[in-house]
């Protein structure tokens, strides 16, 4: 491990604190030494107050803040004699030391401090850097992990067993640092949690913790348990009805829908067929954080039944250890490890999904090294139950607040890249649906940069195409529970009598047969949404009331209106429901240039803006009029509502 120091970046940061930011940046740049929010940092530094007085204040990592991005603000000040003083208590309860940091802490607004922060404290020096470092956790998680630890680092390190994390954690250590420390000692490994560096620079303390862990690396490196590669493994076909099928399982235990992805990278892959995964996949976590993301073990397989009655079975024996009454979190799995779909990642967002795997890939890593040390020693049950059911863990899960109503669903809009789609997309994100947006145009891959949006290039006349990109649709988010059928096409104007050939079949095409072969592909995994299936079609005025000249237009749009009624009959037995929008006179779309509007205008001799508001209302129907409708009837409002046709038109006295 190399230490990220950069002489010209660090100089952008000014004084202590900002040196505290800066290798705090540094640690979390190295996904091998913390992952999402892991690890803490702080400083102490000496100020004067508004009455001239000096005050020692402690600077520690904030809840909620991630080292990789932390700000000056993320970190919560504290008066560092007083917090000191608390690890001399007999005892504290977790309130007790909630209300006693809060209420010490010098800066309003400030974020809550770390539940290290009296462990901070304590240690005597103005930095101290404290990570899960992947390489400290394989040595330390292995037979003799205390013992191996000792060999590693010597009177270097105080070595600490494993404790909760909290007020025990650093009451142990007020007691236990002075016995064990040395002018050797540069740091401290919590066994099974982590390893602190600290020192008078942040420099410092930081590249002592590259040495500290680069110590570890090597130590397993010497022993052939650094490189642990699994034999490379040929993936198997994708089935995306069985890859729905667990996500609609694993939703309906959490008692709400979740994403799935399926990971067949040759890591996960790799692991989930190891000839031992039943045995090392099965004791918990690398850290104990980890816990509250990922629940103390991946189910083995598909039979979330099972892995539902053996959580409330892990609940029920710990919960009665415990010192105060729990209440049961769901007990539906956040991972799964399947020999066809490598490790299935399950969470409410998107994020939470990447968090999943972003911990179990550096936990897979940990094991096997472990394993090649002689076997992967994880922490009882009893410890990972404590934390994932400990308030103050929890406490980071219910800062996020509220979900929003479509979280953990997917929704796939076609014609995604611009005008109604494009605002359907937005509208979806809104309501927090994870969404696939399907378009000819290859700009749709990258017109968002978010976890929660897949961008496919497809071409929906090939149902070759629809398939494929179906199938990674439920791959990568677990399902379809939505279906914005947008994308269509107006032909040029022509008479009937001159109605080509060309014309009529490519209107028919995109306008009615494409809808029908997405409906159909996605038909099996509406089915299995979680909270039924629904489908919105764009549909137009011109079906209530068609123009003169769009004789193919109107009647793809009437053909496909037809199709959605008699899909409502159909599949209204498999909860799935179907509605039509029919708007008119949409003019921020791409259709609509400047000149074209000008020039319709001046036909009816109207200007533009009266033009545009041509309508019993005198409103302007925007694309997002049209979106906010589309995702609205996905939602609870039309729960009851199938087969209705309802116009975003302004009025219309013709369709009136
Ligand atoms: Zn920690």
């Amino acid at each position: 491990m190399k230490s990220l120091w950069n002489d010209a970046e660090a100089a952008t940061f000014g004084g202590p604190l900002g040196a505290r930011v800066y290798t705090s940046r540094l640690l979390g740049r190295d996904k091998s030494l913390v992952l999402h929010g892991g690890g803490n940092t702080s400083v102490k530094i000496e100020e004067t107050t508004l009455f001239g007085e000096r005050e020692d204040v402690l600077y520690v990592k904030g809840s909620g803040w991630d080292l990789e991005t932390i700000e000056p603000a993320g970190f919560a000040p504290v008066k560092l004699d007083y917090v000191r003083r608390l690890a001399s208590l007999p005892s504290l309860s977790d309130p007790q030391m909630v209300n006693e940091l809060a209420t010490h802490t010098l800066r309003a607004g400030a974020p809550a401090p770390s539940v290290e922060t009296i462990l901070h404290a304590l240690l005597p020096h103005a930095y101290v850097d404290h990570t899960h470092a992947d390489a400290v956790l394989s040595v330390s998680n292995s037979p003799d992990g205390d013992k191996r630890v000792r060999d590693i680092y010597g009177d270097r390190v105080v070595v600490i067993p494993y404790i909760m994390p909290g007020f025990d954690l650093a009451a142990y250590c007020a007691r236990e640092f002075p016995r064990q420390k040395t002018k050797n000692t540069v740091g401290m490994v919590l066994l099974s949690h982590g390893v602190f560096s600290f020192a008078a620079g942040a420099r410092e303390s930081y590249e002592l913790m590259i040495e500290l862990v680069s110590m570890a690396e090597k130590y397993l490196a010497a022993r052939k348990a650094w490189s642990v590669g699994l034999p490379p493994q040929a993936a198997s076909p994708f089935r995306r009805e069985e890859a729905a099928r667990l996500r609609s399982d694993a939703s309906r235990a959490a008692g709400f829908p979740m994403l799935c992805r399926c990971n067949d990278a040759p890591h996960f892959l790799g692991f989930a067929r190891h000839p031992e995964v039943s045995r090392i996949s099965q004791g918990g976590p690398a850290t104990p954080d980890h816990v509250i993301r990922t629940k103390p073990r991946p189910m083995l397989g598909r039979n979330v039944e099972d892995f539902a009655l053996q959580y409330k079975e892990y609940f029920s024996v710990n919960a009665k250890k415990a010192k105060q009454s729990k209440t049961m979190l769901d007990p539906a799995p956040r991972m799964a490890l399947d020999p066809d779909f490598g490790l299935a990642a399950f969470g409410r967002t998107a994020k939470e999904v990447g968090i999943v795997e972003d911990l179990y890939e550096h936990t897979v890593e940990v094991i096997l090294r472990a394993e090649a040390l002689g076997g992967w020693r994880a922490l009882p049950d009893r410890d990972t139950f404590d934390v994932e059911y400990w308030d103050l863990e929890q406490a980071k899960l219910r800062a996020a607040g509220n979900p929003p109503p479509f979280a953990g669903e997917i929704a796939i809009v076609t014609g995604a890249a611009s005008g109604i789609g494009r605002a359907c997309v937005e509208a979806l994100f809104k309501r927090g649906a994870a969404v696939v947006g399907l378009d000819r145009n290859p700009a749709i891959e990258s017109l968002w940069k978010r976890p929660d949006f897949l961008g496919l290039v497809c071409d929906l006349t090939q149902e070759k195409e629809i398939t494929t990109k179906i199938d990674q649709t439920v791959k990568h988010f677990g399902g379809v529970d939505m279906l914005v059928l947008n994308a269509g096409i107006f032909p040029a104007s022509q008479a009937v009598q001159d109605i080509g050939a060309d014309l009529w079949a490519r209107a028919m095409a995109v306008n009615v047969q494409a809808n029908l072969m997405v409906m159909q592909a996605c038909h099996a995994l509406l089915k299995l949404a979680p909270r039924g299936g629904r489908i919105v079609v764009i549909g137009s005025k011109n079906v209530p009331a068609p123009g003169p000249g769009a004789g193919a237009y109107s009647a793809s749009k009437a053909a496909m209106n037809q199709l959605a009624r008699v899909s409502a009959l159909e599949w209204g037995k498999d909860g799935i429901r179907i509605n039509s929008i029919h708007p008119n006179a949409v003019y921020d779309t791409a259709l609509w240039t400047d000149e074209l509007l000008a020039s319709r205008a001046s036909a009816y001799g109207l200007t533009v803006e009266q033009y545009k508001k041509n309508n019993l209302l005198k409103t302007e129907v925007s694309s997002k009029d049209v979106a906010e409708l589309a995702a609205e009837m996905c939602g609870p409002l039309f729960a009851k509502t199938t087969a209705a046709q309802v116009p975003v038109d302004g009025g219309n006295e013709r369709v009136v």
